[in-house]
């Protein structure tokens, strides 16, 4: 079967398309021929060495396909049943691993394109909003990258339960995508300062929760940006790996909590992962959460969807089709 790999860390010229044998489930596992693999900001940290893995290493985390084979013990799927994984073994490739009690269903109203196209990054807007800082109607929230990935889809979550969205894109067009989503203000953040916005959107009082997902050039505007005793939620590092924040800065700009989470807690059980996934997939089904595909990539081209991804260029989900 074809798959993409790493044999050493670096730049996307790392990613070579390989042939590989198709690969055997263990006790526990299933067989994934895969429809579809998602494109994510961890498969280039894989790739670049920022998180380590043993090499060689194939990409992919998150595909959604169809259950091929069952390993040893596996008896609450069967084969044929159409699934979902974020947490894949070797999901850039015509087949995955997958440990059974890590997939989800994908009902037949959802297509496998979009359900790979909103395991990682939808369940991460669902954590970040129902469970990191859990939105309250009224609830003033400011969301970076607005238009991304991850962006469009916490938007739409957080307007579900009643909450005020201002976010900050770097474009025109991505402001109109961010707006369509239902934000209900939008900064040009390459532009105009995001931090006087968030208080006018405020009444000068503050946002009550920062997501941010870029990391490194927004985080002093995020923290003053927020309300006293607001939280700043970093996840992610799209800008850079945010450097040490000393607790007393927390303190001198209004007793504000800081958390740095990551989606892995927060699937950790199989109640919590299919809790997740199934209101996902309830929303997508009723027409309520709208999944943008951005860009289609043949598997081989692989490295060309990671180098978009990187550049900003992007606004929604890259998929990898085997
Ligand atoms: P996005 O589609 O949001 O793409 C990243 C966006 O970040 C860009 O489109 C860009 O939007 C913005 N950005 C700002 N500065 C830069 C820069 N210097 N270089 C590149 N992008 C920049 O990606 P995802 O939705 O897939 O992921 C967003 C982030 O969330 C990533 O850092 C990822 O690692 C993280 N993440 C964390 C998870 C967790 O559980 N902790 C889970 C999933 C994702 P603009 O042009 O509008 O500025």
């Amino acid at each position: 079967m074809r798959a993409i790999q790493i044999h050493q860390t670096g730049g996307p010229e790392q990613l070579q398309l390989v042939d590989l044998p198709v690969p055997t489930p263990g006790p526990g596992q299933v067989r994934i021929k895969v429809a579809a693999a998602g494109v994510n900001f961890i498969d280039i940290y894989h790739r670049s060495g920022l998180y380590p893995q043993p090499l060689p290493f194939t990409l992919g985390l998150e595909v959604a396909g169809t259950v091929d084979a069952l390993g040893e013990g596996v008896s609450n799927w069967a084969v044929g049943d159409r699934v979902g994984c974020v947490t894949a073994i070797g999901g850039y490739a015509e087949y995955a691993l997958a440990f059974a009690d890590k997939l989800v269903r994908i009902p037949e109203n959802v297509d496998l394109e979009t359900a790979a196209a909103v395991l990682l990054q939808g369940m991460t807007a669902h954590y970040l909003a129902l469970s990191t800082f859990p939105l309250k109607a009224g609830d003033a929230c400011l969301i970076h990258a607005a238009a991304g990935g991850v962006g469009l889809l916490l938007i739409q979550i957080a307007k579900r339960l009643g909450a005020r969205v201002i976010g900050t894109v770097s474009t025109e067009e991505k402001a109109a995508l961010a707006r369509a989503a239902g934000a209900d203000e939008v900064v040009i953040y390459t532009r105009e300062s995001f931090v006087e916005r968030a208080r006018a959107f405020t009444n000068g009082r503050g946002v009550d929760v920062v997501y941010d997902s870029v990391g490194a050039s927004t985080v002093e505007g995020s923290l003053d940006s927020l309300r006293p005793r607001g939280m700043f939620v970093t996840f992610g590092n799209a800008s850079g790996p945010v450097p040490p924040i000393s607790p007393l800065t927390l303190s001198s700009k209004g007793s504000l909590f800081m958390t740095r989470p990551t989606l892995f807690h927060y699937i950790a059980t199989p109640e919590e992962l299919r809790w997740r996934a199934e209101d996902l997939f309830t929303w997508i089904g009723a027409g309520e959460l709208q999944v943008r595909i951005d860009r289609r990539y043949p598997l081989a081209e692989a490295a060309a969807a990671q180098i978009a991804l990187a550049s900003r260029a992007t606004s929604g989900k890259l998929l990898l089709i085997p």
